[in-house]
């Protein structure tokens, strides 16, 4: 494959954007090579600026569930752009979404919108403080919440406990309030409560998790959690960004059947525009601004075609749910195929997978956490990243990100993606 124009477009970005790039993932610092630009997609496919096909395994990192320019959608947004693009004045469409919303997700009575899954979970926290008028919060090391101040955190040399910053521009007394946990690790969360008894606002995680690879919890681990916030006045904050809408109807609280306090959306719930939501039961909904004290806004939230492409996109999940199954069946087939041919070519491989959600690591031990994952071998990563590029497949350029499965792909999409990895295998 060529990428002429791809390669000469990214030398102006870099010219005027910084690395080129308004996501730094986006860059393939962490495979090599100059990225790709896309000029157009639909379905299971993009078409990049040098008139490549490549089957899409991101699906712009989890929303196009149902596969790129869905007709639907694309439809909505058309037909609301026409009637105006925003007013900064309260909109029908709004309470649609939400109603919607609340019908096909348990445990919530009320969901403020906003424009991203990072002001999701920054507002989540925010209300948890303000409703247990405390101040720190539990993360786990590798789970992803966005870009805002409190999550860039992580564990200093061994200890994890006081977590520093791991970006320039996060102040030590930001870090200080954020506790860092072990995913999977009740026993360890249990001595972090313990030992900062009285001052949790919030446990936040990926019930399951996908930045990190994909990282299903172990049995027990979830309702764990449940009980210890239960005990110790803490609110339990699931941050499905990545998980709602597309694991469940109902997301993980559906599918594992463990409820939380406050979720976080993103992602799905947009179809694909720029959207995150919050929800949760009245009682701590209410806390909120104009009803309550805490204060989060947003000159575009709830935007009616962000609204629009959202509320199409819930429609037709809600309205077709054998899409979960379907999409579930195609991530195993997918599965099996490319376990099959790497061990026949003698590659050591784990791959997790839960739901829509799938990840290649090259390790043979099991990953079940951030350090488990980090094992994997990246030189490897990189060689497989490039070898199904070359093939016209795009994965995620990291061998920390989940592949999103969208139900337009084809069971011939698949063959041709499993042919790729046998093809590749035997020169890694
Ligand atoms: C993508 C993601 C976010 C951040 O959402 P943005 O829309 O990129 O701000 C937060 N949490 C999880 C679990 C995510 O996957």
């Amino acid at each position: 494959m060529i990428y002429k124009r791809s390669s000469a477009l990214f030398e102006e970005a870099q010219k005027v954007i910084p690395g080129g790039v308004n996501s730094p993932v986006r860059a393939f610092k962490a495979v090599g090579g100059d990225p790709i630009f896309v000029k157009e997609a639909k379905g299971a496919y993009l078409y990049d600026e040098d008139g490549n096909r490549l089957i899409d395994y991101i699906n712009s990192w989890g929303p196009m569930i149902l596969g790129h320019a869905f007709p639907p959608v694309v439809n909505a947004v058309i037909e609301k752009a026409k009637k105006g693009t925003s007013f900064g004045m309260p909109t029908e469409i709004e309470t649609q979404i939400a109603a919607l919303a609340i019908s096909m997700v348990p445990n919530i009575d009320k969901i403020r919108f906003v424009n991203s899954g990072t002001e999701a979970c920054m507002s989540a926290v925010r209300l948890a403080r303000g409703f247990t008028k405390k101040d720190k919060i539990i993360k786990f090391v590798g789970c992803y919440h966005g870009h805002s101040d409190s999550f860039l955190i992580q564990a200093g040399s061994g200890a994890v406990t006081f977590g520093s910053p791991n970006s320039p521009g996060v102040t030590t007394g930001t870090a200080k309030d954020t506790l860092l946990a072990v995913y999977n690790d009740l026993a360890q969360v249990k001595q972090l409560v313990e030992a900062n008894k009285g001052e949790i606002a919030c446990i936040i995680i990926e019930p399951v998790a996908g930045n990190m690879g994909c990282i299903p919890p172990v049995a027990g681990f979830l309702e764990g959690l449940r009980t210890l916030c239960d005990a110790h006045g803490i609110l339990l904050v699931f941050d499905e960004v990545m998980t709602g809408f597309r694991l469940a109807k109902g997301g993980v609280q559906e599918l594992l059947g463990v409820a939380a306090d406050i979720i976080t959306f993103g992602k799905v719930i947009g179809g694909g525009l720029p959207v995150g939501a919050f929800a949760a039961r009245s009682e701590i909904m209410d806390h909120l601004a104009p009803l309550g004290p805490v204060y989060q806004a947003g000159t575009l939230s709830g935007n009616p075609l962000a609204m629009a492409a959202g509320l199409a996109m819930l429609t037709e999940l809600n309205e077709n749910p054998e899409i979960f199954s379907s999409i579930q069946k195609k991530t195993k087939y997918l599965h099996e195929g490319m376990s099959r041919v790497l061990t026949e070519n003698n590659v050591k491989h784990t791959i997790n997978r839960l739901g829509s959600m799938i990840s290649v690591h090259f390790s043979e031990d099991p990953v079940i956490d951030f350090e488990s994952a980090a094992k994997g071998n990246n030189e490897r990563f990189k060689k497989f990243f490039h070898g199904m590029l070359s093939r016209g497949i795009y994965i995620a350029p990291s061998a920390f990100e989940t592949w999103f499965i969208t139900d337009a792909l084809t069971y011939k999409d698949l063959d041709i993606t499993i042919e790729a990895v046998s093809a590749i295998a035997k020169n890694l």
